[in-house]
């Protein structure tokens, strides 16, 4: 007869389990044993937190959906499962716990919100998803008809849509443009959004904190974005193109147009009088320091570093849409990065001249250095 551990042991086993990313192990113990998902270990740490300092996206998901409680847990230092994902750097993770209603202001003992913590170990798209996310709810009240025979003023269908787009970290105009759902181009759903997202951002600014005027001015800027695209659609022109691609290829291909474009979008933000317009105001205008519309844009509101001041970081940076971890580049000239081929496809009418241009100015490089590494040898006296 084999002999029964105690309950203590069982509980040492799922920490294990977790430390060890093992999903089988975890779910057979559970499976088998009555245990709760608050067990804490020596530490005052739960499940859920060892799963979330892990980064293991498919056991926190496992534990939320048990009902595993995303605020509690007795750490020592008072860290979250927040402040977990945040060091884990998986911003899915992050994600995930804010979803289930992580509150995101906690602070550790040493007075630091997840978010500092994500930043100060350089784990910025998990800062990027914290400091974007939307309470699902601040969307979805505007699914509901305020009377009986009232219309509300978001279709229901587009209320988890609406929800996704408006959390984008990468807010690049174009990256923005490929985000946009197609339904949202349909009848006059895109009014509708505009509508939307300019209560949302006056919501935002009543706040009052600078942290909401950031996500007031983002809700404006996505609202002019996705309201210009929708006139394209709304043209009668005689051959129609996709709206979408119709303003990335005038952003890819005019520089002054993009520029314009965003300067006219921080131009209408209606709430003069708050920091991030002041600040952007003055970022544009500071002579030769200026910066241009979109670093402003990208730095200011998306977290973001400027395009073309180090684009050629470790990060490797899409040329479309500016997204991080491009992994594909251009089998010509290898000089530019691409998230995928829809995105190269879309930046060809622009980057085909470059591209040969570089191959041709590669090629007479070379010429010129064998040449002179020729002259230079025969100085040398070596043949
Ligand atoms: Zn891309
Ligand atoms: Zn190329």
């Amino acid at each position: 007869m084999p002999v029964e551990k105690d309950s203590k042991e069982y509980i040492q086993e799922v920490f294990q389990a977790i430390s060890t990313n093992d999903f089988d192990k975890l779910q057979d113990l559970y499976s088998q044993h009555a245990m709760s998902t608050e067990i804490l270990d020596e530490h005052g740490m739960t499940p859920l937190q060892h799963a979330a300092y892990k980064g293991n996206e498919q056991i926190v998901r496992w534990l939320l959906h048990k009902g595993a409680d995303v605020n509690s847990g007795k750490h020592k230092y008072q860290y979250t499962a927040l402040h977990f994902a945040a060091l884990s750097g998986n911003s899915v993770v992050c994600s995930l716990l804010l979803g289930a209603g992580a509150k995101s202001e906690v602070t550790n003992s040493v007075g630091r919100t997840a978010s500092q913590m994500g930043a100060f170990v350089g784990n910025h798209n998990c800062v990027a998803v914290i400091g974007n996310y939307v309470p699902e709810e601040e969307v979805m009240c505007y699914t509901i008809s305020e009377s009986v025979d009232s219309e509300p003023q978001l279709p229901p269908v587009l209320g988890p849509l609406v929800h996704k787009f408006i959390m984008m970290t990468n807010i690049h105009p174009v990256k923005v443009a490929l985000d946009i759902p197609p339904v949202f181009l349909i009848d006059d759903n895109a009014s509708k959004i505009y509508k939307v997202l300019n209560v949302m951002c006056e919501r935002e600014i009543q706040k009052q904190l600078e942290t909401n005027e950031v996500m007031a001015f983002k809700f404006h800027y996505l609202a002019t974005i996705l309201i210009e695209i929708a006139k394209h659609n709304d043209m009668k022109g005689e051959k129609q193109s996709d709206p979408k691609e119709y303003f990335i290829k005038k952003i890819l291909k005019s520089e002054s147009y993009l520029e314009q474009f965003l300067k006219d979008a921080i131009r209408m933000f209606p709430y003069r009088d708050c920091t991030i317009f002041r600040q952007m105001v003055a970022s544009l205008t500071r002579g030769k320091d200026s910066m241009s519309a979109l670093n402003v844009v990208l730095v200011m509101i998306g977290n973001r570093r400027g395009m073309g001041v180090d684009s050629f970081g470790e990060d490797r940076v899409c040329g479309t849409c500016a997204e991080t971890n491009a992994t594909k580049k251009c089998a010509k000239c290898k000089a530019v990065q691409y998230c995928n081929r829809e995105c190269q496809r879309i930046h060809w009418f622009v980057h085909k001249k470059e591209c040969n241009r570089d191959a041709n100015s590669g090629n007479i490089q070379t010429t010129i250095d064998s040449t002179h590494v020729a002259e230079s040898l025969a100085e040398l006296g070596v043949k």
